[in-house]
């Protein structure tokens, strides 16, 4: 009888997040002849995750008592450590909550007698483990998936995201105001910024294939600072940010400012904040960003 191939096993352990990491790394089938999934509450029955486990994909940020818990445990069980989305690198999208009015509410509620205790703050999970291998994005593309799983050493990930946008950067198209995405028409091959829309692209790491910006959708960072930019405050992005708008458009300065500033940006913009006001953090290298 011909015996079964043993595989290396991997685990997906969900904190706070929205789910979205583990639908991409689901569209990435490539892994299924090469890995055995052990471990994803979403589609793999089982209650905790093997002792024996070759990487654990962590996708969440910590925001409750029982994702510290959790974390520590699975962690425990593997050989290597990947911190999965923007969400397990700054807490993501469990932040909202600090400043969402749902919060007042929520935490007011008598059901949360029966729910975990919530932490101040949402945190990324390298401040309590830690993690061999970053892969930024919101969520990562299945690619980044397959890069993380069977080629992080040696991946080659494009430095920032207009090397694979293709489109072109024109001297004499310069917007006098932002463009508003649900008014604006979008046109082919030209840089968005040319058209007066806020695309981040010139500081955010590539690797995502430019997704958004080739169809016409401006990028907004959600793959975190390039190299040069990692481990620094989230002003060094911003300046550059506003140098390219202030070299390719007449837009005011205090309208780009207050775009760049909005939420809905610096959720990504700021996502390594904690990494530059906190020395006892370990530094995330280049080395292990994919
Ligand atoms: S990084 Fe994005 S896609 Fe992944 S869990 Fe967080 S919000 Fe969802
Ligand atoms: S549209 Fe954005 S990503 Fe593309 S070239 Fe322009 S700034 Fe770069």
């Amino acid at each position: 009888m011909e015996q079964k191939k043993e595989l290396p096993k991997f685990a997906v352990l969900q904190l706070s997040g929205c789910s979205g990491c583990e639908v991409s790394l689901l569209n990435a089938q490539e892994w299924i002849e090469d890995f055995d999934l052990v471990y994803m509450p979403l589609v793999v029955s089982s209650h905790k995750i093997p002792e024996d486990v070759e990487v654990l994909l962590v996708t969440g940020g910590v925001r409750t008592d029982e994702d510290i818990h959790n974390l520590a445990k699975g962690a425990s069980r593997a050989k290597k450590v990947i911190a999965v989305g923007t969400c397990a690198l700054s807490g993501g999208v469990a932040q909202v909550s600090e400043t969402h009015p749902a919060r007042d509410t929520y935490m007011l509620s008598s059901h949360r007698l029966r729910l975990p205790d919530m932490l101040p703050h949402a945190y990324p999970i390298d401040r309590f483990v830690p993690v061999d291998i970053y892969l930024p994005g919101c969520p990562p593309t299945p690619q980044l998936f397959m890069t993380a799983l069977t080629n992080s050493e040696n991946a080659k990930i494009a430095s920032i995201v207009c090397q694979e946008c293709g489109r072109q950067k024109l001297q004499d198209m310069r917007p006098t105001s932002i463009t508003g995405m649900r008014s604006g028409v979008v046109l082919p091959d030209i840089c968005l910024v040319n058209q007066g829309y806020v695309c981040v692209g010139t500081s955010t790491r590539g690797g995502c294939g430019a997704l958004c910006t080739r169809p016409g959708h401006p990028c907004v960072g959600c793959r975190g600072p390039a190299n040069p930019y990692l481990n620094k405050e989230p002003e060094f992005v911003l300046d550059n940010l506003r140098r390219v708008f202030t070299r390719m458009t007449d837009i005011p300065e205090g309208e780009i400012n207050a775009v760049l500033e909005s939420p809905w940006l610096s959720l990504f913009l700021d996502q390594f904040t904690d990494y530059t006001q906190d020395d006892s953090l370990p530094l995330r290298t280049k080395e292990k960003m994919i």
